[in-house]
């Protein structure tokens, strides 16, 4: 197969060399360095498809290097879909290039552990352990060597872990408006399982019916954009199955990553007889749970929470579906909470799916540049609609011994709902 199997060549054209996006992307910033730039990438991609380069350790290193927060296709005027030129060129590289043998086998376990629900219930089960025995707060107390010290203080502590399950059904409270499914996902129920169920509290506040299908599966988000595209269809396919066959008047997701890739499901499905059409009339069903709910005349919630916060942009909600607006309007709705804005509240954190396992020291980068400007807004919470930032953002925060907490949106919203 060659690269145009994977990205369309005509959308290297939309690329007219301006430069515009260049201060928008973090590793250009950083780094400074033109191949690490979305106009380098987008030129370094070209070239791999017209021969010009090959496959060599180099040009992977930095595609590689990409976050794909998408920030550029924001500041870009001239509509570059960078995204898709960037996931389909990684698929083409996983398909053609031969990693380092430790880098293979990383990839290998992320990739197997994260969309397949045993991986996630085993992971699931190291976390708890691992929480249960304290890891993560050894590993933020202990000299080990980084990256090792970065990645265990991934570890969410005992109290913030939460697996509760959610049921098939929930009615609405009051009149039911609305009948909604939600994406539970396959990180967010071994995760945030809290989350998910404050997700279905607010909604149900709103008069939804809320479904939660039994067999429905991860987004396929984390497996495209490690370049498996092959394996993120086949769960693509198996959810427009599962949620096609459900009347709804939306399709909630509560994590920006998801939504993001969900929403593009009638893309990647372009030409596909069996599957375009229905991936397009779901696709237009989705929301994001913030955005849904900015949608609708909001039950005002009555509780007062004293608080001072600020807003994390996840990279795949403000970029990548044009959530921005939204969040902050539920936060301003919540009686006695403060909001005051985040520098840079747009700038990817480092989290990015998996790249804080696959690129720790660029991810370690970012996330201090962010725990900066969190630490600058003197507030006692940061609010942000991804689990992968919540996580990332933890982790910094902890590391540098402030008490400032990072919450999900929706986990705000469900407890100034509660009498
Ligand atoms: S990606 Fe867009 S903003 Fe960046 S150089 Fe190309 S045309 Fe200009
Ligand atoms: S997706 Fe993000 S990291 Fe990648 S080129 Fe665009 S702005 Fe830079």
């Amino acid at each position: 197969m060659t690269h145009s199997d994977f990205v369309d060549p005509d959308k290297f054209f939309d690329c007219v060399h301006c430069g515009l996006c260049l201060s928008f992307c973090p590793t250009y910033v950083e780094l400074g360095t033109e191949m690490d730039s979305p106009r380098g990438r987008i030129a370094t991609m070209r070239s791999l498809h017209e021969g010009r380069f090959g496959l060599d350790a180099e040009v992977v290193r930095h595609l590689d290097l990409c976050l794909g927060c998408r920030a550029c296709e924001t500041a870009c005027p001239s509509g570059v879909h960078y995204g898709e030129l960037i996931e389909g060129t990684r698929s083409f590289i996983e398909q053609h290039n031969t990693r380092p043998l430790p880098e293979r086998l990383k990839r290998r376990v992320i990739n197997a552990i994260f969309p397949n629900p045993l991986g996630v219930r085993f992971f699931s089960f190291l976390l708890k352990t691992g929480a249960a025995l304290g890891l993560g707060r050894l590993a933020r107390s202990q000299k080990l060597p980084q990256p090792i010290r970065y990645w265990f203080g991934l570890l969410p502590d005992k109290e913030t872990v939460s697996s509760a399950t959610l049921l098939e059904r929930y009615p609405a409270i009051g009149e039911k408006r609305y009948t909604v499914a939600l994406l539970s996902g396959c990180v967010m129920p071994a995760l945030f399982g809290a989350t998910n169920q404050a997700t279905v509290k607010v909604l149900r506040h709103n008069g939804c019916e809320v479904l939660v299908p039994r067999n429905q599966v991860c987004c396929g988000a984390l497996l495209l954009h490690n370049g498996e595209k092959t394996a993120a269809l086949d769960l693509a396919r198996r959810n427009i199955e599962v949620f096609s066959k459900l009347e709804l008047d939306a399709l909630i997701i509560n994590a920006a990553g998801c939504g993001a890739m969900m929403k593009e499901y009638g893309e990647l499905f372009k030409g596909d007889p069996v599957y375009h059409d229905r991936a397009e009339r779901l696709t237009a069903k989705m929301k994001d749970v913030a955005e849904f709910l900015g949608s609708l005349p909001l039950k005002a919630p009555t509780r007062e929470i004293r608080a001072k916060v600020t807003y994390h942009d996840a990279c795949h909600l403000a970029h990548g579906q044009g959530v921005r607006e939204q969040p902050r309007a539920l936060l301003r709705s919540i009686p006695g909470l403060q909001l005051t804005e985040l520098q840079e509240s747009d700038w990817c954190c480092g989290s990015a799916g998996t790249y804080n396992l696959t690129e720790p020291q660029m991810a370690r980068r970012l996330l201090n540049r962010k725990v900066d400007n969190i630490q600058a807004t003197e507030v006692d919470l940061v609010v942000t609609g991804n689990p992968g930032c919540l996580m990332q953002i933890r982790a910094g925060l902890q590391q540098r011994g402030l008490p400032i907490k990072a919450i999900h949106t929706v986990d705000l919203l469900a407890e100034a709902y509660e009498e």
